[in-house]
C-alpha cells in the first residue's frame, strides 16, 4: 500500500488550491464576461485554500474551528463550484437549494460534534453533501457539456469524484469502516479519501480551466469569421466556406452557384436618413436574407451595402429562380420601411474544374454590373462561355 502522510497530503490540497485561484483567478480578469462562472471557481478555489488548513489544525484548535467550519466551508467551496459550473453552462443558478445544503449539512454536523459525538455521523452526512454537489456538475456536463475532449474529462473526473465521495459515505454508514480519526494513519479508505480529495481538487480546476479555454477559443473562432454588424459570415469565412464547398464538389460531384447582391442608391439612404438608419437597413436586410434562404446556403457581408451568398447543389436556373424572389421581397420588404429601396443581384454559376472562388465571384461582379446598368432592381447572370 502507498504510504500516504495525510497531514502532508491536506496541506498540500491548500498549497494547490492556492496555486489555482492564482491561474483561475488570471482567467477571471482576462477572459471575456460572456464567458459566466469564472467568478465562482476563483471563490470556490479561495476557500479551499483556507479549509484544509482548519482540518489540519485538529486536536490542536477547538472543534468549532477544525470541524464544524472546516467541513462548512469545504461545502461551501464545493457548492460555490457548482454554482460556477451551472453559470458556465447558462443554468439558472440554484442559489437558495446549495445554501440549504450546505447550512443544513453544517448544522447536522454541530450536532455530531455537541449534541451526541459521532465521527462516523459526520463524515457521512458530509460525503454526501459533496456528493450532491459533485453529482450535480457531473449531470450538467453529461447533458449541456457537448462531446469535445475537455467536457469529458472534466464529466469523467466529476463523475469519479462523486463515486469516491458516495463510496465513503457509503462505507462510514453501513460496514463501520468509518475510521477513528480524521488522520488514522493505515486507514486505506481514509488514505483513498484524502488522496483522491487533494488531487481531485487539482484535477477539477485543471478541468474546469480546460473547458473555459475551450469555450474561449470557440468564442474567438466565432468573432473571426462574423461580421459584427450583420451577423452573416465576413469576406474571410465566405472564402472558406467556398474552399470546403469546392473540395467537397471536387469529391462528389454537383453544382454550385453564388448570388452576388447590391442593394440601390444606398448612399441615398445615408444621405438622407444618416448613417445609424443605413446602419438599420442592412442588419434588417441581412436577418431577411437569412430567413429566405434555403438551409445549407452562405451568406455573407462582401463589404459595405453588398452581400455574396454561396449556393451549394443548386443549378443555375435554381439560382435564378432564387435570385428574383429574393429580389421580390425586398422590393416588398424595404417599401414598407424605406421607400424605394431594392436590390440588383449579379449571378454566376462555379465550374467543376476550378479550384477557387474568384472566377465564379468575378462574373458575379459583372452581371451585378449589367444589372446596374439596365436600370438597377433587376437580376443579371452572367454563363461561363460569355465570361
Ligand atoms: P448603387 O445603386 O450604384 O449601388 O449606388 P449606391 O449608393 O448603393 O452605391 P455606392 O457604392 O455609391 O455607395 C455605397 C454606400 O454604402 C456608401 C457607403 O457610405 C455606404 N455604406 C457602406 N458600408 C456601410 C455601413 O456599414 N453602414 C452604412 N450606414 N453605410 C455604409
Ligand atoms: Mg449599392
Ligand atoms: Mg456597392
Amino acid at each position: 500500500m502507498l504510504q500516504l502522510d495525510l497531514k502532508t497530503t491536506v496541506f498540500l490540497a491548500s498549497i494547490m488550491s492556492a496555486l489555482m485561484s492564482v491561474v483561475l483567478l488570471s482567467a477571471y480578469h482576462s477572459f471575456p464576461r460572456s464567458i459566466r462562472g469564472i467568478g465562482q471557481w476563483v471563490a470556490g478555489s479561495l476557500v479551499l485554500v483556507v479549509a484544509p488548513m482548519l482540518f489540519w489544525l485538529r486536536d490542536i484548535a477547538p472543534a468549532w474551528i477544525s470541524i464544524v467550519l472546516a467541513n462548512g466551508l469545504l461545502l461551501a467551496a464545493v457548492a460555490l463550484w457548482t454554482l460556477g459550473t451551472q453559470a458556465f453552462y447558462g443554468r439558472p443558478p440554484a442559489r437558495r437549494p446549495a445554501a440549504i445544503v450546505v447550512v443544513a449539512a453544517t448544522l447536522a454536523v454541530t450536532w455530531f460534534v455537541y449534541g451526541r459525538e459521532s465521527y462516523e455521523a459526520r463524515v457521512t452526512i458530509v460525503t454526501f453533501a459533496m456528493g450532491i454537489f459533485f453529482g450535480a456538475q457531473a449531470l450538467l456536463v453529461l447533458r449541456h457539456g457537448g462531446r469535445d475532449f475537455s467536457a469529458r474529462f472534466f464529466g469523467f473526473l466529476l463523475a469519479v469524484q462523486t463515486l469516491v465521495v458516495l463510496a465513503r459515505g457509503m462505507a462510514s454508514l453501513f460496514a463501520g469502516l468509518g475510521g477513528q480519526t480524521l488522520f488514522a494513519a493505515n486507514d486505506v479508505i481514509q488514505t483513498v479519501y484524502l488522496g483522491s480529495y487533494t488531487l481531485m481538487d487539482l484535477g477539477l480546476s485543471v478541468a474546469f480551466m480546460l473547458v473555459i479555454t475551450r469555450r474561449l477559443h470557440v468564442e474567438l473562432d466565432i468573432l473571426s469569421r462574423t461580421d459584427p454588424l450583420t451577423q452573416l459570415l465576413n469576406r474571410r469565412a465566405l472564402y472558406d466556406a467556398g474552399q470546403r464547398e469546392l473540395a467537397h464538389m471536387a469529391e462528389h460531384g454537383g453544382e454550385m452557384a453564388l448570388l452576388l447582391i447590391d442593394l440601390d442608391h444606398f448612399k441615398h439612404i445615408n444621405d438622407s436618413l444618416g448613417h445609424a438608419e443605413g446602419d438599420r437597413v442592412l442588419t434588417a436586410f441581412s436577418a431577411m436574407l437569412k430567413r429566405e434562404l434555403p438551409a445549407g446556403a452562405h451568406p455573407g457581408r462582401f463589404g459595405g451595402e453588398e452581400f455574396l451568398v454561396l449556393l451549394p447543389r443548386t443549378t443555375m436556373a435554381a439560382a435564378l429562380a432564387l435570385a428574383e424572389r429574393l429580389r421580390a421581397t425586398s422590393s416588398r420588404f424595404f417599401g414598407r420601411q424605406v421607400a424605394d429601396l431594392t436590390i440588383s443581384i449579379g449571378v454566376a454559376s462555379v465550374d467543376k474544374a476550378e479550384h477557387r472562388l474568384d472566377g465564379a465571384v468575378r462574373r458575379a461582379d459583372l452581371a451585378l454590373y449589367r444589372a446596374k446598368s439596365a436600370g438597377r432592381n433587376r437580376v443579371e447572370a452572367v454563363m461561363e462561355a460569355a465570361a
